[in-house]
């Protein structure tokens, strides 16, 4: 039988290395262009949704018609975002692994840039790029674009939202006036129409799926709760399914790190993914993510654009996009390569206008749900404890010397009073903190007789200090330009003030400041032992804020000393903020990023259950990472406070 990747045109080579990757049919959109694009003789448009299979659509046709006996450049892969600029040039490398002398090169900003000319210099001809870095090398006149054929402009609606158009002019006036240009986007705004009518001529316009159709196996749905019970919604919505595997957007950088940390605190297997992470820490969380060493990674839209992890079961919409165009990327992150996926937003009442605008974008229904109650998660999460139980695979070899202990430990219940006791190890948890739990779902009175007005204060919720309740918010004048990452600052808290890391909650590093909330029970106990604390030679003071100063013997003021330093520290450590390319360009200048193990023991806050959904049980290791600075445009005047304790 003929491959059907051979009947589209395909060489045996490419062929052979597609079957490997356990590609056995062509997607429909590689049906659709492939033998479109093997032409080679015309400008294209492709209006495609993430996650289809729109790399190989035009990385297969590309092997076929460049030149690899020549070793200059032929083909310029542009895209958005470094993530998705390293998904494609690998991609491509696997599909040409048997092809000779084939050679890609990812340039991206945030990496070593002399690597990158290196590979250039060596030969390549296939360059994936994103603009900023691209744009700094052709300046450079490092690269030779007279040999380009082809340009490929990967999610161009996403790069024109990033303002990358100018510096895509920029690039391609360097290339031959009769390249084809491919553009792919899962939108069709009038930018990106404007862009086909400037660059190409003619182009041949394929709409795979129905115009802006979502992907089909994606289901939508919507909660609508109160502002303030967000969070303890997002909870209850993991808690209810016990193996999410999930992306939870938010809207700002603030909100995807605000997010994260609570979970992480409250116990779950959370982490953060925003521009004001090096890139380093980046890829990190994005690694521990694909390796399902992490359950929920919260990101911001650009963060997270363009990432293909499979597997993704759930995409939940903490917050609305801005841009509506964006929630077809948002939910493009799971319902994959053939996969189901739920996409899912919170919204509150006032939003329901949105989603219908969604659901014309999408061209689909989404379904209104309600918040499973406590009742409903106790008994999802007990069941699904039964079933992991049941599952368990049992190492015998290692379990035997203990069992006839066990057995002795056991012998005055009966099997019945075993289960019952193994299972209400784990349910009492659940059911001690959910038997009281509130209704969220928003009621019709609720909805329009109290608006999102109301009494009750959401357990987290900051305290009129801008602390959590029952803590406290301490200033302290020592920050990230002293090398404090998060995990220092709480061990030099917790040796001085000689008080337990369980008395320490959120910790907000700035520049020669920072901001620490401490249980207010441990407060007189932190104060009366911090004393005469020294820094490198200064003065160390702690102080609740607006109150005098402990520690120190008064002197320096905060606000003159704090403040004005704090926006120098910041910059040190930020960073990029004015330049919209900062995280792009130039992140290879911002050489700072080692890991530094941190002893502080942060993991044990997550126990205990103390709020809500608080069960689960990480035993892994903590360590704190030093943040480079700021990432792409996103990464605005960051204190490069990205400096985090996580677990996997
Ligand atoms: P893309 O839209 O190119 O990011 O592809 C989405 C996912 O589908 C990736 O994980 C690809 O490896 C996978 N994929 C692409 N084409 C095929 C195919 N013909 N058969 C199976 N999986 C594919």
């Amino acid at each position: 039988m003929i491959n059907p990747f051979s009947k589209l045109g395909i060489s045996d080579d490419v062929v052979n290395a597609v079957k490997e990757l356990g590609f056995e049919n062509p997607t429909p959109i590689q049906e659709q262009s492939i033998p479109v694009l093997l032409e080679g003789s015309n400008d294209f448009v492709g209006l495609a949704q993430t996650g289809t299979g729109k790399t190989a659509a035009f990385g297969l046709p590309l092997l076929e018609l460049i030149d690899f006996k020549s070793n200059k450049p032929q083909a310029l892969i542009l895209c958005p975002t470094r993530e998705l600029c390293l998904q494609i040039a690998n991609d491509i490398k696997n599909f040409s692994k048997n092809t000779q002398n084939a050679h890609v090169v990812a340039v991206y900003g945030g990496a070593n840039i002399m690597q990158q000319l290196r590979e250039i210099r060596n030969g390549v001809q296939i360059v994936v790029a994103t603009p900023g870095r691209m744009l700094d090398i052709i300046g450079r006149k490092a690269i030779d674009f007279s040999s380009v054929k082809y340009v490929v402009l990967d999610e161009a609606d996403e790069m024109l939202n990033m303002g990358f158009q100018e510096d895509i002019n920029d690039i391609l006036s360097t290339t031959p006036d009769d390249k084809k240009t491919w553009l792919f986007s899962a939108t069709m705004p009038p930018e990106v129409r404007r862009i086909a009518k400037n660059y190409m001529d003619n182009p041949v316009e394929l709409t795979m799926g129905t115009k802006n159709t979502g992907n089909v196996n994606i289901e939508h749905e919507y909660y609508i709760v109160k502002a303030r019970d967000k969070y303890a919604a997002l909870k209850r919505i993991v808690d209810y399914n016990p193996d999410i595997f999930g992306v939870v957007f938010c809207k700002t950088k603030m909100d995807t790190q605000d997010v994260a940390e609570h979970l992480i605190k409250d116990g779950y297997n959370a982490d953060a993914l925003h521009g004001d992470l090096s890139q380093q820490q980046r890829d990190k969380v994005m690694q521990r993510f694909r390796d399902r060493n992490m359950q929920l990674l919260i990101a911001t839209d650009v963060a997270a654009r363009g990432i293909d992890v499979s597997g993704v079961t759930h995409v939940i919409n903490y917050a609305l996009p801005d841009e509506i165009e964006s929630y077809t990327h948002r939910s493009g992150r799971t319902g994959r390569a053939g996969k189901t996926g739920v996409s899912i937003c919170i919204i509150n009442a006032k939003e329901t206008g949105k989603i219908r605008q969604i659901e014309r974008i999408i061209g689909k229904q989404f379904t209104k749900a309600e918040l499973p109650t406590g009742f409903d998660v106790c008994e999802k999460q007990l069941f699904g404890l039964i079933h992991r139980v049941h599952n368990v695979e049992v190492n015998e070899e290692q379990i035997d010397k203990y069992m006839s202990r066990i057995n002795d430990e056991f012998a005055d219940l009966s099997k019945e009073e075993v289960i019952k006791k193994f299972a209400s190890l784990e349910f009492n948890r659940f059911l001690e903190y959910y038997q009281n739990a509130p209704d969220l779902n928003l009621s019709a009175d609720d909805r329009f007789d109290r608006g999102e007005r109301g009494e009750r204060r959401e357990r987290g919720e900051r305290n009129g200090r801008g602390a959590e309740d029952g803590y406290s918010r301490l200033f302290i004048n020592v920050g990230s330009v002293d090398e404090f990452t998060r995990g220092d600052l709480l061990s030099f808290v917790c040796n001085n003030g000689k008080i337990s890391g369980k008395a320490v909650g959120k910790i907000d590093l700035k520049g020669v400041f920072s901001f620490v909330e401490v249980e207010n029970g441990a407060v007189d106990a932190l104060f009366n032992n911090f004393k005469d604390v020294q820094y490198n030679g200064r003065e160390v003071r702690i102080e609740k804020s607006g109150e005098a100063p402990v520690g120190g013997r008064g002197g320096e003021r905060r606000s003159g000393g704090g403040y004005r330093g704090g926006n120098g520290g910041e910059r040190r450590s930020g960073g990029y903020g004015g330049d919209r390319r900062g995280g792009d360009r130039g992140g290879d200048r911002r050489s700072g990023g080692g890991d530094r193990s941190g002893s502080g023991r942060r993991g044990d806050r997550s126990g205990g259950g103390s709020s809500e959904g608080g069960f689960r049980d990480f035993s892994g290791r903590s360590r704190e990472e030093r943040s480079g600075g700021s990432g792409r445009r996103e990464g605005g005047s960051g204190n490069g406070g990205s400096d985090r304790r996580r677990r996997s």
